[in-house]
């Protein structure tokens, strides 16, 4: 597959942009390709090559590229101002829909990013419980702020995982593998009355695809109100993709806070903050935690999100599931005829195979994968047409717009990329 014109960009892009790119996981070896357009499930490169798309954004694009609905109210809002800095209707609109759908929302603060929402959602529960320690678990990616870069394998106090991150903004930082209560039990004894809060993705999106053990969310939710420790889940992949009001809904457990990114800004960028009232009443200016931002709850991402609302009805999630399930099975089914033991891991639209033969359930686990090889992999599937996340560490997503026809070919690449990079 030819993609000279990428190669060219990039090799330009990387004297002006540090590394080629605006965020470190799109500069895959040898180079990225770089995007001209994208439609439905499919996005096109500057070589004019073709890819069924399963990285969506690293997750939004979940009602598909250039949906036709949202071109369309996104641009009659074009025309009225983008950006206004006084209140307007439809951030009123979109708050009511928020908290329609999601069983912990009873208000809701826009920010412009998923890490501004970790950030404000951490503030806001240091804030109300005059306490400094939270609780993350290892391996878990709730944005780029001082606070949650850090994962460790210890399950002690972590260190920073970039430099520039001074150790006392990670100190309060505590580290819990996923899935595991007896070291969540333990965590918490050894720091009585000190822990703010416990900030969980409910799947775990960022190291490939972990979902919570049967009962885990629901012992989170017994533990921390033992404890008075305020639970977050952050939502921001599985928020409005697993179901209509998130994973909370999805099993049924509800926190005291939830972040949200990515679909709820229909493509366009944004965060958000939803949960109990009392808490959600301190931030500015009715509380005294400070929470702010220019382009917050402007109207170009708030239209976006009430445009994917109008998408994302009953429907669209069983088309999701039923795609998740097809995908799966049909993966699976290669594995078995290519006697390949490898772990697929899914949740309904959610999916990644780990390159290894134990079952991953957590941070550790996870890094017994053959990064090499699945890095092997998603190029042989690049050159078939199939564009995933460049990484073992990432989760393949579907759109509404994927169509059974897209995941036979897919699953043909799987097939090819398998024969080829796992030596048996
Ligand atoms: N939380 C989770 C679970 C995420 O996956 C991400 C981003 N992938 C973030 C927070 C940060 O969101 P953003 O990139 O919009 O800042």
């Amino acid at each position: 597959m030819n993609r000279e014109r990428s190669k060219q960009l990039y090799e330009e892009s990387v004297n002006y942009l540090p590394g080629g790119v605006n965020s470190p996981v799109r500069a895959y070896k040898p180079y990225p390709f770089f995007a001209k357009k994208a439609k439905g499930s499919k996005i096109y490169d500057v070589d004019e090559n073709e890819y069924i798309d399963y990285c969506l954004g690293y997750g939004p694009v979940v009602f598909g590229h250039a949906n036709e609905q949202i071109i369309k109210d996104a641009t009659n809002q074009l025309k009225l101002g983008t950006d206004y800095g006084v209140p307007s209707q439809k951030e009123l609109e979109l708050a009511q829909e928020v908290v329609e759908r999601v069983p912990c929302a009873e208000m809701v603060r826009f920010t412009n990013s998923g890490t501004e929402a970790t950030m404000s959602a951490i503030r806001l529960a240091r804030g109300v419980t005059n306490r400094k320690k939270i609780i993350k678990f290892e391996g878990a990616y709730h944005g780029a702020h001082d606070a949650v870069l850090v994962k460790s394998g210890s399950g002690a106090i972590g260190k920073p995982d970039s430099p520039g991150i001074p150790e006392e903004s990670t100190r309060n930082t505590l580290l819990v593998p996923f899935n595991d209560e007896d070291a969540l039990t333990r965590m918490i004894n050894d720091n009585k009355g000190e822990i703010a809060c416990i900030i969980v993705e409910p799947i775990m999106g960022n190291i490939g695809c972990v979902p919570p053990k049967d009962g885990f969310l629901q012992f989170l939710r017994e533990i921390t109100e033992e404890n008075d420790i305020i639970l977050i889940f952050d939502e921001v992949i599985t928020g409005f993709r697993l179901s209509r009001g998130g994973a909370q809904e999805y099993y049924g457990i509800t926190p005291d806070l939830a972040t949200f990114g990515k679909i709820i800004g229909g493509g366009f960028p944004i965060g958000a903050i939803c949960g109990r009232r009392e808490l959600m009443e301190q931030f500015a200016p009715s509380g005294g935690i400070y929470q702010a931002g220019t382009f917050s709850g402007n109207p170009m991402s708030i239209t976006g999100g009430l445009s994917a609302f109008k998408i994302l009805d009953m429907k669209a999630y069983k088309t999701l599931h039923d795609s998740g399930k097809y995908l799966r099975s049909g993966m699976s089914d290669i594995l078995e005829k290519l006697d390949i033991n490898y772990q697929i891991n899914g949740v309904e639209s959610m999916t990644q195979i780990y390159f290894t033969d134990v079952d991953v359930y957590d941070y550790k686990t996870a890094q017994t994968s053959d990064t090499e090889g699945f890095l092997k992999y998603f190029h042989v599937l690049l050159d078939n047409g199939v564009f995933i996340a460049p990484s073992q560490y990432e989760c393949a997503f579907l759109s509404i717009q994927h169509t059974k026809e897209d995941i036979d070919k897919t699953l043909n690449a799987i097939e090819i990329a398998l024969k080829k990079v796992v030596k048996k």
